[in-house]
């Protein structure tokens, strides 16, 4: 009788099913999303390609998959084997990996979903924007798919007007020289809702002399994606990117912007936190809190580049030597694949001269570090999870873009939100040195921390009670279970 009861109570839920693309960068914010949907009553079916259900056992242990009785873990087949190691350097091969491998594999996990008596009837599919090949999918099971957009709304529109600047001839590059010839300044001035862009300042993937580039046509198919999909999430918040967010509009049917994401889990679904699993892609090194409750307030450089930026040795060395020269404290996440051929090893000198105010971590959990007082500033490169998860603390940037829409959400935090400064892309350990010391002790750095002060008040009121994205969760549950 028991069993019965539970059945039919799960069966009274609305049923979404998640499918992030298996990466850090864009597997957080979809868990994210998935205890809100919950705390919403949703049931949830989180889907992971078998890379990423390696990848989450890996560091979570065995049962870090185990789910509970309203959210199921579920995998699909992408492809690739156990015996392959996928470094940032083979982004494109996972992908294309996951296109030829996941579509059978994602239709039938969906049929057998509708046709088991233990879970309710799938209500919706939210899809990540790199799995373009779901929507097939949603339409041949009849369902209404949404796309979560991990980067800003900036970054988004910026990508909006690929096809557009092909057309107008901008792009592919005429050659390698426009990468150096002034070229990349030219003044981009018809987006809606974005004044004064440059073409530098557009996606990376402008960045090509080929027509056929994988990456400009894949974003170019991701937008077109995007266009056709019943609704739009976005991890920012109306008062950040208004004007670009009311441009939007015009280009998508309904847009729920729940940003920032992590504060809106805190605030809508911590009491049943510890229902949902903490997972990761790499072992945290929690030792790092420690040494930052050794630290003074507001003392610490926070310094990270994400799940995938790959640095040159020459780049490590500039960045460390630039660290030192500041004299200030420092936390650096450095991956073990996040240097160019292989094994990232500092100089004993450099560790030595940093003694006692440098700390070196494989991973961090970001969230609680950006939060930790000693934190007074983050060196990033730019990317969008990074950028709000620093709003939400009110953590001012230095900022080091290189990939995807960076150079946006750069371009953005320095010019328009204030509290953003950047290092160029060739690094060099004098400016590092500089913009580290003009924001621990220069005019400009007292200026971005107030300004940062300012968003993160902004962002706090955005996910209260009554805030945009706390609205928007609210209208988004009840859009999908009328
Ligand atoms: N992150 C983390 N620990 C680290 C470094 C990064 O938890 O030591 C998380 C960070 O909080 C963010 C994600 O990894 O949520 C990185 O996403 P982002 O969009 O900033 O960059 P990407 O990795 O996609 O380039």
């Amino acid at each position: 009788e028991d069993e019965v009861i539970v059945s039919v109570k799960q069966k009274m839920h609305p049923h979404a099913v998640l499918i992030p693309y298996p990466t850090a960068g864009q597997l957080n914010p979809m868990l994210q999303l998935a205890e809100l949907l919950q705390s919403r009553g949703f049931y949830i079916t989180f889907v992971n390609t078998e890379f990423s259900r390696r990848q989450l056992l890996r560091t979570g242990g065995p049962g870090a998959l185990g789910g509970t009785e309203t959210f199921r873990f579920v995998t699909i087949a992408d492809g690739v084997s156990q015996a392959d190691h996928l470094g940032p350097d083979q982004l494109v091969e996972l992908w294309l990996s996951i296109q030829r491998n996941c579509p059978a594999s994602l239709a039938e996990l969906l049929l057998e979903l509708n046709a088991s008596s233990d879970v309710p009837r799938i209500t919706c599919i939210v899809a990540n924007y790199l799995m373009t090949f779901t929507q097939a999918v949603a339409e041949q099971i009849g369902v209404p798919e949404l796309v979560f957009w991990t980067t800003s709304a900036c970054g988004l529109m910026a990508s909006l007007q690929l096809g557009e600047l092909v057309r107008r001839g901008y792009i592919p590059l005429k050659d390698e020289s426009c990468l150096t010839n002034g070229y990349l300044d030219t003044a981009i001035d018809w987006i809606p809702g974005m004044k004064e862009m440059r073409l530098r300042d557009l996606s990376s993937f402008i960045r090509t002399t080929d027509h056929d580039d994988i990456f400009l046509k894949t974003e170019m198919e991701e937008v077109d994606y995007a266009l056709k999909a019943w609704g739009l999430i976005l991890n920012t918040f109306e008062d950040m990117e208004s004007e670009v967010l009311d441009a939007l509009q015009g280009f998508f049917p309904r847009i729920y912007t729940l940003g920032a994401i992590g504060s809106l889990v805190e605030r809508v679904a911590g009491g049943s936190r510890s229902t949902s699993p903490r997972l990761g892609f790499w072992r945290e090194d929690r030792r790092c809190m420690d040494w930052l409750d050794a630290q003074q307030d507001a003392s610490v450089i926070y310094v990270s580049f994400g799940s995938l930026t790959v640095l040159t040795v020459t780049q490590l060395m500039e960045f460390a030597w630039g660290l030192a020269d500041s004299n200030h404290p420092f936390l650096w996440v450095i991956r073990a694949d996040m240097v160019e051929g292989g094994a990232a090893t500092l100089p004993e000198e450099f560790i030595e001269e940093t003694k006692g105010r440098s700390f070196f971590a494989g991973w961090c959990r970001q969230g609680e570090v950006l939060s930790h007082p000693s934190i007074a500033g983050f060196l990033t490169h730019s990317g969008w999870n990074s950028m709000m998860e620093s709003v939400a603390c009110g953590v001012p940037v230095i900022c080091w873009p290189g990939f995807a829409e960076q150079y946006t959400n750069c371009l953005y935090a320095c010019e328009h939100w204030g509290f953003g400064m950047e290092i160029d892309q060739v690094v060099t350990r004098e400016q590092v040195k500089d913009v580290v010391v003009e924001l621990m002790e220069g005019e400009k750095g007292k200026e971005m921390r107030k300004n940062a002060a300012k968003w993160k008040e902004m962002a706090a009121r955005a996910t209260a009670q009554g805030g945009s994205s706390h609205g928007n969760l609210e209208r988004l549950a009840a859009d999908l279970n009328p």
